[in-house]
């Protein structure tokens, strides 16, 4: 069962959608709910699950129009299947714990002072390659309570 989803989120995936010519159909809403709801990165299988007036294949066509436009970000692991979530555009930004057993992929949050002194260490690092940072991503990986 997909929730309601927050007003804000609708708006922004809505313009997303809107200034790349595309609709904000059911489908398109059903999976933003669902990927909003579930709070972590979910496989095409596991949206279609959550969810029962969804089809694989028309969520995999969805996925790629939503990937397309800013609103969805494909994570790519060890793993056999891709794992899909909103964008930092729409959710805040944070990272992965990522499992080296099951492929599960939950979100974390770093405090705004280790954000901080993160972003200071790389822009210090890549300054000597006259390398300007715009964002970072930083993946934990290990094995989650399940695989244990
Ligand atoms: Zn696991
Ligand atoms: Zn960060």
């Amino acid at each position: 069962m997909a929730s309601e989803i927050d007003r804000s989120v609708d708006e922004q995936v809505a313009s997303l959608l809107g200034d790349a010519g595309f609709r904000y159909s059911t489908v398109r809403r059903r999976i933003v709910a669902t990927l909003l709801s579930t709070g972590k990165p979910l496989t095409n299988y596991q949206i279609v699950e959550s969810d029962d007036s969804l089809v694989q294949s028309s969520v995999y066509r969805n996925l790629v129009v939503l990937e397309q436009v800013g609103v969805v970000t494909r994570l790519t692991t060890d793993s056999e299947f891709a794992r899909y979530e909103l964008t930092d555009r729409i959710i805040e930004h944070h990272h992965h714990l990522i499992c080296g057993g099951c492929g599960d992929i939950a979100d974390f949050s770093l405090p705004a002072s280790v954000e901080q002194s993160l972003n200071l260490s790389l822009r210090k690092a890549a300054s000597k390659f006259k390398f300007s940072i715009d964002d970072h991503r930083l993946d934990a990986i290990g094995i989650c309570v399940s695989c244990q």
